[in-house]
């Protein structure tokens, strides 16, 4: 999804001129530059935007041309920017201008080095290295067709054959060696252009956007995992005995899961084994998709649908043009980037979506996951340019989510897809399915970057690249590989993240966040039974509590934002455990006498 800042932009040369020339610099200087970058940037993230989609929504060659273009032009101009503003962040600013400048200096997940040869060397391997990435195929020895990763995937999620899970998962992971020496240079160039901009290295600099100093961001991530670990490891543990059931030794009954037995390439959600780990009466007594389909309900019904969920809150429906601007089903006669993503394109109210809807339980969620990002974007479109984004980038992540976590089976009654909800009785297997998706991925999204940050600091040299990478998938998921590996190996790099440099601990933050937020907006909303039962739908005092945080955009530092929604200043996981109470009994349950860790 686009939602973030898109740094891109020349300053005019005049302009460039004056402030390189300016003798010394003052607070009104300072006031006068960020003016300039803010609408400079403002005009022209507009155009960028637009290259953008079009690419997204027509690739051809040109498109791709000049959507990278624009990025490339993107990373050396804020770097630029960022250079300029260096004599007047040192200065004693009021509060809002030095927090723009600090946002200025932190919009970057790459920092080019000044050297131009080294910064298009850096352009040019993590270009290489996404392509890489993108077009990674396993073709099976002796002949056969081969497969990319949607093929492998699909493996992967329906396959119950224990050789044929591990050579998918071979296959894939063998796309990554040759990303290993491109990787290594880019670790040492992304560090270089970090340290220009005064950062000890790319992870610190990345671990600097939460308002906090570095060290203790990474204290509050652990101690978060500290919060939900034995809820994850009653997961793994009757995970763990059912996949014995059912491989045998292909699964021993203690220790370590094999990697390739979870359902996902990186074992990172676990939904797609629900099937095999069910327990025998988890069937709600209901489809959604089956609903939908036999309704042949229209992808724009679907929107409405979502739509209708926000305006119940209290937020204003969405514009006209983002219904005759809006992509929503996959055209018939053109390749597009078909994975959902929302936009604002001028950061006015020109809101769009980019999905290929299917009448299906996952679309229908993943709809009012997007409109969360829109009305977000929309809440905060008041503010000035810099301040236009979440409060961290895991709020972002989380608003869409929160309100996914409201399409219960009630409100699916309440707006007319259901005729009645199924008893409390039924609990057990929608929170086992969710488990699976949201608890099983807690510690996925906290290693990846784990990993990165100390690849970057050094502390794992090139040399222990892919052990390293294992140490942490054991220590934290109680995973191992399916086959032997080693420095001749980069798994990491099988991870589209890792390859595309993407950060990731904003989906480990939103994971945690979702709940919290639905926590606080169900008790605002007045209700009072379990959590997993709650939806905020018709509630205009949930909608306002919602709105307070979403206005401010990242105006002031997250955890003001934070207090606006749940009165608390701290990210706090214990409202996961709040949520699948019911169902940590019920595993604990099932449990009982077996061994839990590994
Ligand atoms: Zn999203």
């Amino acid at each position: 999804m686009r939602h973030t800042l898109l740094p891109g932009i020349f300053l005019p040369a005049i302009a460039l001129a004056a402030f390189a020339a300016a003798p010394r610099a003052t607070v009104d200087g300072a006031r006068r530059f960020m003016d300039n970058v803010e609408t400079t940037l403002d005009k022209l993230n507009v155009v960028d935007n637009r290259a953008q989609w079009v690419r997204d929504t027509y690739i051809i060659d040109d498109t791709e041309i000049l959507a990278a273009q624009a990025d490339e032009d993107s990373i050396r101009q804020t770097v630029d920017f960022v250079h300029q503003a260096e004599p007047f962040a040192a200065l004693p600013l009021p509060p809002d201008l030095a927090r723009k400048f600090q946002l200025l200096k932190l919009s970057l997940t790459i920092a080019a080095p000044s050297d131009p040869a080294k910064a298009a060397e850096l352009t040019r391997i993590t270009s290489a290295m996404e392509g890489t990435y993108g077009k990674g195929k396993y073709c099976p020895p002796g002949g056969g067709k081969c497969l990319d990763l949607e093929g492998l995937s699909r493996i992967l999620r329906t396959s119950r054959n224990a050789d044929e899970l591990k050579q998918a998962w071979a296959g894939w992971h063998a796309i990554a060696p040759p990303m290993r020496q491109p990787f290594q240079r880019y670790v040492e160039l992304a560090n270089e252009g970090a340290r220009e901009l005064g950062f000890a290295d790319t992870g610190a600099m990345w671990r600097s956007k939460y308002d906090m100093p570095a060290d203790q961001f990474a204290a509050e991530t652990d101690r978060l995992w500290n919060q939900v670990r034995p809820l994850y490891l009653a997961l793994h543990a009757y995970v763990r005995s059912r996949l014995h059931q059912i491989y045998g030794d292909a699964q021993p009954a203690t220790g370590p899961i094999r990697a390739d037995l979870l359902g996902n390439m990186w074992a990172q959600q676990w939904d797609s084994i629900f099937p095999l780990v069910a327990p025998a009466d988890a069937d709600p007594g209901y489809d959604l998709t089956k609903i939908l389909e036999a309704r042949k309900t229209e992808p724009k019904r679907m929107v409405h649908y979502a739509e209708n969920f926000f305006t119940s809150l209290g937020f204003a429906p969405l514009p006209p043009t983002f219904w005759e601007r809006s992509l929503f089903v996959r055209p018939r006669d053109r390749d597009v980037v078909c994975h959902a993503s929302a936009w604002d394109v001028d950061g006015k109210d020109d809101l769009r979506v980019k999905v290929c809807l299917e009448p299906t339980a996952e679309d229908f969620i993943t709809i009012h996951h997007e409109l969360g990002h829109n009305f977000y974007q929309r809440a905060y479109d008041t503010q000035p340019l810099m301040f236009r984004d979440g409060a961290n980038d895991g709020f972002h992540e989380a608003i869409g989510d929160t309100i996914a976590l409201s399409v219960t089976p009630e409100y699916l009654v309440k707006i007319g897809l259901l005729d009645v909800a199924p008893p409390p009785s039924k609990d057990t297997g929608l929170l086992l399915r969710k488990a699976l998706e949201k608890i099983a991925f807690l510690p996925f999204g906290l290693l990846i970057d784990r990993w990165r940050w100390e690849v970057f600091s050094g502390r794992i040299t090139p040399a222990q690249y892919t052990r390293a990478w294992w140490d942490l998938r054991l220590k934290y998921q109680g995973v191992v590989p399916p086959v032997e590996r080693s420095e001749a190996d980069f798994d990491p790099a099988a991870k589209y993240h890792v390859a595309a440099n993407v950060p990731y601990t904003r989906y480990f933050l939103a994971d945690i966040l979702q709940f919290q937020f639905h926590r606080a907006l169900s008790r605002a909303a007045g209700c009072t039974g379990p959590l997993n039962r709650c939806s905020i739908y018709g509630n205009q005092e949930a909608g306002r509590r919602l709105n307070a945080m979403l206005e401010m955009g990242q105006s002031k530092p997250w955890p003001d934002a934070l207090y606006e929604l749940t009165g608390q200043r701290e990210m706090d996981a214990t409202a996961i455990l709040d949520y699948f109470a019911p169902l940590k009994k019920w595993l604990d349950q099932q449990n009982q006498g077996q061994p839990v860790g590994w």
